[in-house]
């Protein structure tokens, strides 16, 4: 310790980074970390925590509109986003605090700066150096924007937090899971919402049933959802901007928002010049103990474009600090990862697809359900719920849980614990319900919707 000013010096103070530093100190190691924008990273600031905050503002409207089958007069409505911001941004202040205490208490020394990599073990911030036994890259990732002609028109959902006003009309592009929230997000403001996405089908990656059954009832609300197409141009007009398809068209909106994919922010910190090795997609290349192929530098996070969630970064700092200040050999377990997506109805899911599956078992069973969920008999709201459970016939076990539904991220956490613990579909069948619920139904499904004999049978 004598040559260096740190055990473990970690570049970015979000999920990852502040975790791993925390528990580091927490055993023993002296830890320096350094942010260059926000403590908490982008869940906490321009993520999951602001993007929950802004569904549930714009569920509201549904609530207010499904109160009245229960006898409810809800007065005139009036939405104002302005304060909306406004509350949203002191509670994110509040966390800022709170991660700033998080590490002052640990005994982390926090710098306020972008860092830089200048070699094995030495990091610039400030114009300051600082010698480290080993470095931590959990600098995370940024919003990309293709490069079409007009792009500094659109925005992406950095942006999309700090809005000045709701815009009357919004165009989402992307597939993946930011973009269908945020469609939900404008739509039940009260933005008339068209969502583009340039392949077949979005949510790739999702079980197809979950993706044809959200994409049916994101219609049904009312969102313009649009597959197999493109902004190839955007112009701006006063104030409004055109966007122009590739079909030739144009759409007339009010805000572009692009969803399209995040890069791994590896780029420009001195990582390559120090011989860190970055993949294809700009990401830092890690073993299974996230030591990159500088053997003092390693990485976690979003940075390593494994999974890109909160809960997955923070795991692998977990995983980290015990390993360097510990002593352990642990390695981060990615299999059977809930998600949840805060679209409008919610995804929950575990486990495999059913095309997943298909591919890595033999045999499956496949249990189905859609109805309408009881709050919606007196709500008149015609929304659905579904649910799915894929079963490897030889072991019973349940390898694959999808639900669409309210709540479905809540009742994913649950079913996740038993999927870890391989729970068979015995034992799912052997669990008393909780009655009235929609999660009661996984409990009770006893027709297969379809059965797969085999690989080859069906194939
Ligand atoms: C809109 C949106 C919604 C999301 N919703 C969810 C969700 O619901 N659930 C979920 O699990 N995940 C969600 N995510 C993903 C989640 O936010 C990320 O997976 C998680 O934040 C990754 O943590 P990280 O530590 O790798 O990086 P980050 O949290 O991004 O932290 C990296 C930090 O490093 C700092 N930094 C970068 N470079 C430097 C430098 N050179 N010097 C100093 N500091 C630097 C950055 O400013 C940042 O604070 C969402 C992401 C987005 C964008």
């Amino acid at each position: 310790m004598a040559d260096y000013d740190f055990d473990l010096y970690v570049i970015g103070a979000g999920s990852g980074g502040v975790r791993a530093a925390r528990i580091s100190a927490n055993y023993g190691a002296k830890v320096g970390i350094a942010e260059e924008r926000y403590l908490g990273g982008t869940c906490v600031n321009v993520g999951c925590v602001p993007k929950k905050l802004l569904v549930y503002a714009s569920h509201f409207a549904e609530d207010f509109n499904d109160a009245a089958g229960f006898g409810w007069t809800v007065g005139k409505r009036k939405f104002d986003w302005p304060t909306l911001i406004t509350n949203k941004n002191q509670e994110i202040e509040r966390l800022n605090d709170i991660y700033g205490r998080l590490l002052g208490n640990a005994g982390v020394e926090l710098h306020e700066g972008r860092a830089t990599v200048v070699d094995a073990h030495t990091i610039s911030v400030n114009g300051q150096t600082y010698k480290a036994k080993n470095i931590l890259i959990a600098t995370g990732g940024w919003p990309v924007v293709p490069n079409i002609p007009g792009r500094e028109h659109a925005i992406t959902s950095n942006e999309a937090f700090f809005l000045d006003n709701l815009p009357e009309r919004t165009i989402i592009v992307g597939g993946g899971y930011i973009a269908v929230e945020f469609a939900g997000i404008f739509h039940g403001l009260g933005s008339e919402v068209t969502q583009l996405y340039r392949g077949s089908h979005f949510l790739r990656g999702f079980d197809d049933d979950v993706r044809t059954f959200l994409a049916d009832e994101m219609c049904k609300k009312g969102i313009d959802l649009r597959f197999n197409t493109n902004i190839t141009r955007i112009k701006k007009k006063k104030d409004v901007y055109l966007a122009e398809l590739e079909d030739g068209t144009q759409i007339e909106t009010d805000l572009i928002m692009y969803a399209t994919g995040r890069t791994p922010n590896a780029k420009g910190i001195g990582l390559e010049e120090a011989g860190v090795e970055l993949n294809a997609k700009g990401a830092v290349v890690v073993d299974d103990y996230f030591k990159s192929s500088v053997s003092s530098i390693y990485a976690i996070g979003d940075v390593i474009d494994r999974i890109a969630l909160t809960p997955v970064a923070i795991a692998e700092g977990m995983v980290l600090a015990a390993n360097m200040f510990r002593g352990e050999t642990g390695t981060m377990d990615y299999a059977d990862v809930p998600t949840a997506v805060f679209s409008q109805p919610n995804i929950g899911t575990v486990g495999l697809t059913e095309a997943q599956a298909r591919e890595a078992y033999s045999a499956i069973d496949i249990y189905t359900s859609s109805f309408t969920p009881m709050k919606h008999t007196l709500s008149g709201n015609d929304e659905k719920t579904f649910m799915k459970l894929i079963v490897d016939r030889e072991s019973d076990r349940v390898i694959g849980f999808h639900m669409v539904g309210p709540d479905a991220g809540e009742t994913t956490q649950g079913i996740g614990i038993a999927l870890k613990c391989g729970a068979t579909k015995a034992q799912f069948d052997a669990t008393v319900g909780i009655h009235p619920t929609a999660a009661e139904e996984f409990v009770t499904m006893r027709e297969k919707a379809r059965d797969d004999a085999n690989k080859a049978a069906a194939d």
